[in-house]
């Protein structure tokens, strides 16, 4: 019988594309003015670690999400590593981070020689749950020197990392307010939320500093790309520094005054990035509508549901969420019928903390990130999909 269900759902969901054989689970779209600045860089030479694309890309980012400042680099894992060392993150250091996200908020913590200290989501959100988050600390946490000490292990916790998982905010309101209290420094994982907002503020404002990612994958992207985002003007100038070999401005002299990085943005990947930028308002529209195309679909099954965004926030629909209830329905079998028809599908990643070089790692109870786990598979979610308006289904 389920069988026959999961069949039924893939074909439906191919209706939503009829001339596509597969639907792939996240397509980027270059249907603006891609081909024009790439080819301009090209024409020009101007296509490697410096030109005005560059310049162009960090400035629209800023004023399209309302951060002062981005600093575009090679991709959102350098983002992410910069970002926590610029926050102050060090060596021996703890940093609270969501078990349930993509590996590279992990490894980041792990390359400023801190280690990743693991907690527990919100069904509402799928991303950090504060209220849980503050429970922990009481328990486990003390302030000593003005700084938040692990009892258990003597470290300092240093900084936690909201992740907007699938492009939903994390109810950051109470979690900077926890932070506060506890000394806790918060930086955002806002690879997936560009063209999310927390009540009517862009995701990236409210960390002290956050990381952006426009891998192929993403709601806009630059073949691969990052940024980081900051409303201080200081450490955004300190994360351009750093992210360019730490080179003092000089017209020919090579002085560079501490150990940098080379994870400057290509000006042939901040092109594709200005064209996409100016198309990203439709994109997030279309986006918002195959939620509601999927809900039609999956409205009248049993044990089945699409996630919708949290009511405090306007998420990009970065990508769609069906969550199974495994009491009814098999995930596996789910995911083997759904890719078998072409209707690409994925279970959400495995928890950090039961990946292998993050097996030793502290954590608090992470009862919700294994049930999630369980549940949460991604469907297609290019914004073509939502290329044709269906009758009598309103827009968000
Ligand atoms: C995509 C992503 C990153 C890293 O981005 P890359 O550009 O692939 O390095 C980091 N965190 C999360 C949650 C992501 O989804």
């Amino acid at each position: 019988m389920s069988n026959n269900i999961w069949a039924e759902i893939a074909e439906k969901i191919k209706g939503l594309v009829p001339e596509k054989e597969m639907l792939p689970l996240h397509e980027p779209t270059f249907t603006g003015n891609e081909i024009n600045y790439v080819t301009d860089c090209i024409k020009t030479g101007w296509v490697s670690s410096v030109g005005k694309y560059v310049d162009e890309f960090e400035k629209k980012l800023a004023e399209f999400t309302g951060v002062k400042r981005a600093v575009a680099v090679v991709n959102g894992t350098a983002a992410l590593h910069i970002a926590l060392k610029i926050a102050g993150v060090q060596e021996n250091d703890e940093v609270l981070i969501p078990s349930l996200t993509f590996v590279a908020t992990g490894n980041a913590v792990t390359y400023c020689g801190a280690t990743p200290h693991f907690v527990d989501v919100s069904r509402t959100t799928l991303g950090l749950d504060p209220f849980k988050l503050e429970e922990y600390l009481k328990d486990i946490a003390e302030i000593k020197n003005n700084e938040c000490v692990n009892n258990a292990t003597g470290r300092t916790i240093r900084a936690v990392v909201p992740m907007h998982t699938f492009g939903h905010p994390v109810d950051i309101d109470p979690l900077l307010d926890i932070c506060d209290r506890y000394n806790i420094v918060v930086v955002e994982d806002a690879a997936e939320s560009l063209g999310s907002y927390y009540k009517g503020i862009h995701t990236g404002n409210f960390g002290k500093i956050s990381a952006m990612s426009f891998n192929g994958n993403k709601i806009i992207t630059t073949g691969g790309g990052g940024a980081i985002l900051t409303n201080d003007e200081k450490l955004a100038d300190y994360a351009k520094h750093l992210t360019t070999t730490a080179k003092i401005p000089h017209r020919w002299k090579y002085e560079h005054d501490e150990i940098g990085y080379n994870y400057r943005m290509p000006n042939l990947n901040a092109a594709l990035g200005c064209a996409q930028l100016e198309n990203l308002n439709d994109f997030i529209e279309k986006k918002r509508n195959i939620v509601l195309k999927y809900d039609e679909i999956i409205k009248d099954y049993k044990g089945l549901e699409i996630f919708y965004e949290p009511e405090f926030a306007k998420s990009n629909y970065w990508l769609q969420t069906l969550i199974i209830n495994n009491d009814e329905h098999n995930i596996d079998h789910a995911l083997q019928i759904l890719n078998d028809y072409g209707v690409m599908s994925r279970p959400i990643w495995n928890p950090l903390h039961q990946l292998p070089p993050f097996s030793n790692c502290p954590r608090a109870d992470l009862t919700e990130t294994c049930k999630v786990q369980q549940q949460v598979v991604n469907i297609p979610s290019s914004s073509y999909m939502s290329s044709y308006k269906q009758k009598g289904v309103q827009s968000l």
